[in-house]
């Protein structure tokens, strides 16, 4: 039966839980267990796929297309695990289902109430499909104290009793803060926090400390005497120079032994690291460097393109180099006075990302434009490459009107709302005015490349499989046209309806994908499109 961690967060928000519990779960992995990571998220959303990146970062899917809190893109990068629908659980969606069985009757009567009904509905998520599992890692969104959290914690508190002691601990991650003037890294308010989880009837077995300042033996002494666990399990966690030197950092401070030790486990194998070395050997010692231009909407809050950024790394990674990333706002290329050359030429890459809206579209058109013309390489995800196609109609192929339906009503959509697509389990049908909450093409579709392709020679293969996340598609009407112009359409659905990947063959690099491959990238499994684009930029680099 597989063995529970719950990890809490408490003084404040954004102490890299998330991160935290995906390397946990690395080094659990490295040394041989079997694991997997689930998040609870205690708003109301049913998912976070209707909330705005400022709100809620990027939404991260699943290959059978949950829309998921971005957690579970760190969880997939560390681990390599593949993150489902049953990994992520939001209070909305166990609300939602509770009021589903009230409405057909399912509770017989009964008053229905947070405790049992609301909490059992969270324990059995958290129980759901763990068979064949050594670790099952439960990170709970959110604060200790917060009010929406309390039936998750109540739920957890129970999962321990119900589990039996040996099966179940609990992590709690707290804020050490260093105050300047004071020249003291304080202890106060993990004290504070600590005594607000014992008071839910949760003892941490073990606390990891984010600090600044490294921990000096008498403080983390006095967190042990104070939280009532032993001075081994108070973990320092100082910032790191990349998050991918987390897990080599958490282990030297022993967070990996303090676990096994917390479950009883004697004997277990040291971690193989060879993985996170070879990561950090490339991180730490580039050979070069190239500057990527990715224009687009939300430039201001970097978490709305997480898996993207992160993905860029690891084609760095792939090819030894540093990437600096510059984020620039699509809506000044719209601007009369605006330069856009000045503004693109020191880039050795540009990448138009995924997106939603009219907002900054005619900006992201330029931008495709300049890469064009000036053969810098670029890469167009999802809207990115529907804003390639109409750029392509427009100024290639001589469909000057070229737009998407996206965008209001068009004499010529290039880009267009597909009401109905094919699926392995028959056809999905969508009509133009249904509710916005998970009604998009989501999740993994397989993909056919064309031979010669420069697409199908990144992938060493003809036929992929990626994870899709959008409502409009590119129209295969304008396949003919399109390609007269010199964008050729080098991968399909396989039924040849929708147009998956488009390309220039008498461009450097010019590849327009409709999926979002930077969420199956990894450190240690780089995504070809991203080794290869980023390839292409040290190319580039050498030009200018
Ligand atoms: N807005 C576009 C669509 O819905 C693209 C979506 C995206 O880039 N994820 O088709």
């Amino acid at each position: 039966m597989a063995r529970y961690i719950f990890i809490t967060g408490g003084v404040v928000s954004s102490l890299g839980k998330g991160l935290m519990a995906a390397s946990l779960a690395a080094l659990l992995q490295a040394r041989g267990y079997r694991v997997r990571i689930r998040k609870f998220d205690p708003y109301l959303n049913v998912d976070p796929g209707t909330m705005s990146p400022y709100q809620h970062g990027e939404v991260y899917v699943t290959d059978d297309g949950a829309e998921t809190d971005l957690d579970l893109g760190h969880y997939e990068r560390f681990t390599g695990v593949s993150a489902r629908q049953a990994d992520n659980v939001t209070q909305g969606r166990i609300y939602q289902t509770i009021i589903t069985k009230e409405r057909r009757g399912d509770y017989l009567g009964a008053t229905v109430q947070v405790i049992p009904h609301v909490t059992d509905e969270i324990k059995a998520f958290a129980m759901a499909d763990t068979d064949d599992l050594d670790f099952v890692l439960c990170e709970i969104g959110g604060t200790v104290g917060d009010i929406e959290s309390l039936p998750f914690m109540e739920a957890i508190r129970q999962l321990h009793n119900d589990l039996g002691r040996a099966q179940s601990i609990f992590v709690h991650v707290t804020l050490v803060p260093y105050i300047a003037a004071a020249g003291e890294l304080k202890t106060k308010p993990t004290q504070h926090s600590v005594r607000e989880l014992t008071s839910l009837g949760i003892q941490p077995n073990i606390l990891l400390c984010r600090c600044e300042q490294p921990l000096p033996e008498s403080e983390r002494r006095k967190i042990a005497l104070f939280c009532n666990v032993r001075p081994e399990a108070v973990i320092p966690a100082l910032d790191a120079s990349t998050i991918y030197a987390v897990p080599q950092q958490y282990h030297a401070e022993g967070l990996d032994d303090e676990v096994l030790h917390a479950f009883g486990i004697e004997g277990a194998p040291q971690p193989t690291m060879d993985r996170w070395i070879d990561i950090m050997d490339r991180h730490s010692n580039p050979e070069g460097e190239v500057t990527i231009g990715v224009v687009g909407k939300y430039v201001g809050l970097p978490d709305a393109y997480k898996s993207l950024h992160e993905a860029l790394v690891h084609g760095g990674l792939a090819n030894r180099v540093k990437v600096r990333l510059q984020w620039i706002d699509a809506e000044l290329f719209e601007q009369a006075d605006n330069d856009i050359a000045a503004e693109l030429e020191p880039m050795h890459g540009i990448l138009v990302p995924g997106g939603f809206g009219v907002r900054g579209s005619e900006g992201k058109i330029a931008a495709v434009r300049f890469a064009r013309e000036r053969n810098v390489p670029f890469l167009g995800i999802c809207l990115g490459m529907q804003m390639a196609c109409i750029e392509g109609a427009r100024n290639t192929a001589g469909i000057t009107d070229a737009s998407t339906t996206e965008f209001g009503a068009t004499s010529e959509p290039v880009v267009g709302l597909i009401t109905e697509w094919a699926t392995k389990d028959g056809t999905q049908q969508r009509s133009a005015d249904g509710d916005l909450g998970g009604t998009m093409r989501l999740g993994a579709y397989p993909a056919h490349l064309s031979a010669n392709s420069k697409v199908a020679s990144i992938y060493g293969a003809q036929d992929i499989s990626e994870r899709h996340r959008h409502r409009y598609e590119v129209n295969i009407g304008y396949q003919e046209a399109l390609e007269k112009g010199g964008l050729i359409f080098s991968g399909l659905s396989p039924d040849g309806r929708l147009p998956e990947i488009v390309e220039r063959p008498d461009h450097p690099w010019f590849i327009g994908v409709q999926f979002h491959p930077e969420l199956k990238s990894k450190p240690f499994d780089p995504h070809p499109l991203f080794a290869s684009f980023i390839e292409a930029a040290v190319k580039q680099s050498r030009l200018v």
